[in-house]
């Protein structure tokens, strides 16, 4: 990455900025990796709806609300942006619902509207 770095900005020495040995962590490493874009399998829509429909707590223990997941591991397009995106924008709506808050009324979140959205829960 340096040596093409250099090719492109010759007068500039980005190496000299590097204070520490650079370290990589390959996720291939990671207990259970399943791959990229591998996180939506036969069997796993269960997990994926529970995961991003957390953010919808009404239904939960009083003790089990109050912790929102966010990311694209969370969503049902797994290692996409557009995932992390809404799941931020649940998780915003959750807490703001959690502290007492509310969507304004012409805007509603994604949990008022929860009930017409929500994937289907299989049984
Ligand atoms: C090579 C590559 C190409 C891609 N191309 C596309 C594409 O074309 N289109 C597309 O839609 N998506 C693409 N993606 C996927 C997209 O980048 C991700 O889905 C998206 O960035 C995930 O966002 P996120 O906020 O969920 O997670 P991340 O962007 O991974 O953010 C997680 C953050 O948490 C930080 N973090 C981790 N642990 C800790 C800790 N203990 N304390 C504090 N911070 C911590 C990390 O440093 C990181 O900044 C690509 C991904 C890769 C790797």
């Amino acid at each position: 990455m340096l040596h093409s770095l250099h090719k492109i900005y010759p007068t500039i020495d980005i190496g000299a900025h590097i204070i520490g040995e650079p370290l990589t962590v390959s996720w291939e490493a990671d207990p259970n990796f399943m791959g990229a874009f591998k996180n939506n399998l036969p069997g796993h829509y269960r997990y994926q709806e529970l995961l991003f429909g957390h953010f919808v707590q009404d239904g939960f223990p009083e003790h089990q609300r109050g912790l929102f997941l966010v990311s694209d591991d969370i969503s049902f397009t797994a290692y996409w942006a557009e995932g992390a995106v809404t799941t931020a924008l649940n998780a915003v709506w959750g807490v703001v619902h959690h502290l007492g808050g509310a969507s304004h009324p012409d805007n509603p979140g994604p949990g008022d509207m929860w009930s017409h959205l929500a994937p289907i829960r299989l049984s």
